[in-house]
């Protein structure tokens, strides 16, 4: 065995964006960080237009803004619609879906989500997988990060001191071993995490094809009696087939017959297909790790939950694990983390992936081709068209409610710190770029000062007077932007040192 010496703090199997973007935030507070990312090459039509659209969500964007790289991603200002339909403005503009049913701009009552202030980042947007990585990337690189493609993990050892970590004839040691590998994991196999869930319904087909009489197909998603066809651009065709999964799982090779055969089944028409210029199959399997961590060993992304894709909320709460881990993994390496910092991951992270998991078992049943759903179906499409309904769905799909159960105290323990605007025109997010907790003292409480000084090496002070401050005097904020601790007048000082203690560790004296 060729066994390569170097010691990293961490190793992250996959490259994807969830690997990237952890990789990112482990080497901003200063880790060791080694990608193993199995593909040579970083390109694929997947991650392409129009298959690789990615609809972002607020704890996504707010993630990517608070560590600068917002406005690095150019695909949403070039995509006018992120629907590829025609494009409509105003109260009708389509804004989202849930199974395929679509909500729009009009109906969304902004006022109900009373933590979002005037300069918060944006609720949605639409986003390129093949962007996306190509911006992590580079920033994993600026950071130190090492990333070795066409190199993939193929079994590890791990220890109470560390992980060995095995690609083939080659061996790498580290710390901590993270697993971004995908739905196909070989990390969670390895690592004998158990995997439980549901079953698929369907086959899904996204397809770019040549069609000789594409005016047999109707346009924008149409449910049928036997499934699902959407053609959102000429030639690019989506079919849900109610298989019960069975073609994606035969691992069979998709042919231009077995597509004509089965787009012809689900429209009803006899519709002609000359070329298969591109096919990918999915399901809409639901599994997640029961335990997203074992010993010196983690999953995240994909490799810790999968789900149909309905909905597009699989990579936000990918990029959402990564937030959450990056942090405390990284004091923990540093011997900055309280004792119960690391379990925090799968007690935070574990109950959002069991919600998004229900919220696409959800949209799959109304879009059962059976009379059941399509009553239902019908009653969830007039709900969407009601003030109330599509404000609802439109917080569920934007994030907008996510929080964290955090115990006890004021409400806004466990939310995303909203952005605050400084009188000088400084947002908050601006300030986060270092990846440090925050202290926001609004009132300058020096009472509250001389605690913080004692934890700067995990916490910032910040104060000044901010435009709105939300009836807040003081907050503390971790890393990852939640609320840890919050107090709207005369801050108890002993409160925000018991909450200090639970999250950051006093700077060695
Ligand atoms: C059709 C479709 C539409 C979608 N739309 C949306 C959407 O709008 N919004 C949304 O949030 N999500 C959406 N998703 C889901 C989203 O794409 C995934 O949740 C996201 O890509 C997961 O990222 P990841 O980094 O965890 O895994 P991946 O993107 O799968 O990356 C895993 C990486 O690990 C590598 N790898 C695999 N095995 C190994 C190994 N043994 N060693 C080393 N490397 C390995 C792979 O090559 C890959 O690069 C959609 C998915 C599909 C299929």
């Amino acid at each position: 065995m060729n066994d390569n010496q170097s010691n990293y703090d961490v190793i992250i199997s996959g490259a994807g964006p969830v690997g990237l973007f952890l990789a990112c935030e482990l080497a901003l507070a200063k880790c060791s960080v080694l990608v193993l990312e199995k593909a040579e090459d970083p390109n694929a039509p997947t991650k392409q237009l129009p298959f690789g659209i990615r609809g972002l969500s607020a704890p996504t964007i707010e993630a990517l803004y608070r560590r600068g790289l917002l406005n690095e991603l150019e695909i949403h200002k070039r995509l006018k619609n992120p629907h590829q339909t025609p494009i409509q403005q105003g109260a009708r503009r389509q804004v989202g879906h849930f199974a395929g049913i679509p909500f729009h701009e009009g109906n969304i009552d902004h006022s109900q989500w009373e933590n979002r202030l005037p300069s918060s980042t944006d609720t949605s947007l639409i986003s390129e997988m093949q962007e996306m990585e190509t911006i992590l990337t580079r920033r994993a690189v600026a950071l130190g990060v090492e990333i070795k493609r066409g190199l993939a993990l193929t079994s590890f050892q791990q220890n109470e001191e560390g992980v060995v970590v095995h690609s083939g004839e080659q061996s790498f040691s580290c710390g901590w071993l993270v697993g971004c590998d995908g739905a196909r994991s070989v990390v969670r196999k390895e690592g004998g995490f158990e995997f439980a869930g549901t079953e698929p319904e369907f086959t899904g087909y996204s397809t770019k094809v040549e069609i000789a009489d594409p005016e047999k197909l109707g346009s924008g998603r149409i449910l049928t009696p036997k499934g699902m066809y959407l053609q959102s651009q000429p030639g690019f065709v989506v079919i849900q087939d109610f298989d019960g999964g069975e073609f994606h799982s035969s691992g069979m090779h998709l042919t231009l017959e077995h597509l004509q055969e089965v787009l012809r089944r689900i429209s009803s028409t006899d519709v002609t297909l000359t070329a298969l210029h591109f096919g990918t199959t999915w399901t809409d399997r639901a599994r997640q790790a029961t335990n997203y961590r074992n010993g010196r060993v983690f999953l995240a992304g994909d490799a810790a939950h999968i789900h149909s894709p309905l909905g597009g909320q699989g990579l936000n709460l990918g990029l959402g694990d990564a937030m959450n881990l990056g942090w405390k993994l990284a004091a923990t390496i540093h011997k900055k983390a309280p004792e119960s910092l690391l379990y925090s991951y799968h007690i935070e992270r574990y109950p959002l992936g069991e919600q998004v998991l229900d919220w696409s078992r959800a949209q799959v049943e109304i879009m059962k081709p059976n009379p059941g759903a399509r009553a239902l179906n019908s009653i969830v499409r007039d709900l969407l068209d009601t003030r109330d309904g599509a404000t609802y769905i439109a917080g569920r799909v934007w994030g907008i409610h996510t929080h964290y159960d955090l115990g006890e105290g004021h409400p806004l323990i466990g939310y995303s710190v909203p952005n605050f605007e400084f009188e000088d025109g400084t947002k908050l997010g601006e300030v986060m770029l270092h990846g440090k907790g925050i202290l926001l003292d609004f009132d300058a409480n020096t009472s509250l000062q001389a605690i913080a000084n004692k934890y700067t090496n995990s916490i910032e002070y910040v104060s000044g007077n901010v435009k709105d401050r939300l009836g807040i005097s003081a907050a503390l904020v971790r890393p990852d932007g939640i609320i840890a601790w919050a107090s709207e007048k005369d801050p108890d000082p002993s409160q925000f040192q018991e909450a200090l203690a639970l999250w950051f560790v006093r700077n060695s004296e």
